[in-house]
């Protein structure tokens, strides 16, 4: 059996589960909806929506990449669900039934918001909750870092980040990876200031095999070099450096 960590909220809850190397994949369920967030794989999904006695509504991909789009078509073809992601890729993803571009959603009786976050993708979407203030990041931020640029430019990376930031500071940021402790090492080498409590913290959750994952905005505008780079150019160089650290 797959472990899985369960985050309790008002209007739903959040149950994260590790996949593949470092993916997480999340199940946001409420009495009216269950919705399965990046699946790049489909066997540990289906059989903890089996265990959980949870039949998911549909799948939401933050972008087209294999590891959290490739169990779409065994999720679906399971239980039937519609398939969600950005429109600009949808040629890319398998199984898509509605195409999303920036604005609002109803999920589950919920308002909910896309935002457009190109960089990592041509068209990576961030979903964002306001009533429990929290955001899926894909790979746009990660716990200390940014998603590698595949197929944006640096300057439409460094918008996307500006949105993330004019977010509540108690955002809670559930991301595409375990990327964490790599992360800090380089913000370390960049000069980051106050990492030791958020390195001892992560350090010990990860012994023990726990997700660091949510992290929350106001600690990544303390600790993350992407968010406080203060131009492109700034943000472009740290890219870089990171794409070869
Ligand atoms: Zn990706
Ligand atoms: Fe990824």
């Amino acid at each position: 059996m797959e472990s899985h960590y369960l985050h309790q909220f008002e209007s739903f809850k959040i149950i994260q589960i590790p996949i593949l190397k470092d993916n997480y994949a999340y199940i946001l369920t409420n009495e009216k909806c269950t919705a399965v967030i990046d699946p790049g794989d489909a066997t540990p999904i289906i059989s903890k929506c089996k265990e959980l006695n949870l039949w998911p509504t549909h799948i939401l991909n933050t972008h087209h990449h294999w590891d959290h789009t490739n169990g779409n078509l065994g999720i679906k073809e399971e239980f039937g669900c519609e398939v969600w992601g950005p429109l600009s890729e949808a040629d890319r993803i398998p199984g898509l039934s509605k195409g999303l571009t920036e604005g609002p959603i109803i999920l589950g009786g919920l308002n909910g918001q896309v935002l457009s976050a190109p960089g990592h993708t041509k068209a990576h979407i961030l979903l964002y909750f306001k009533l429990d203030q929290i955001l899926f990041t894909g790979d746009v931020l990660f716990c200390g870092g940014c998603g590698r640029l595949f197929e944006g430019s640096a300057n439409e990376m460094y918008i996307s980040l500006q949105k993330i930031k004019a977010l509540p500071a108690q955002t809670r940021i559930f991301c595409g990876h375990e990327y964490s402790l790599k992360n800090l090492e380089f913000a370390k080498s960049v000069g980051i200031k106050n990492l030791e409590t958020t390195e001892i913290a992560w350090t010990r959750q990860r012994e023990k095999n726990i997700p660091t994952v949510p992290s929350t905005l106001e600690l990544e505008l303390k600790i993350n070099p992407f968010l406080l780079a203060r131009s492109v150019e700034e943000f472009t160089q740290l890219r870089l450096l990171k794409d070869n650290f």
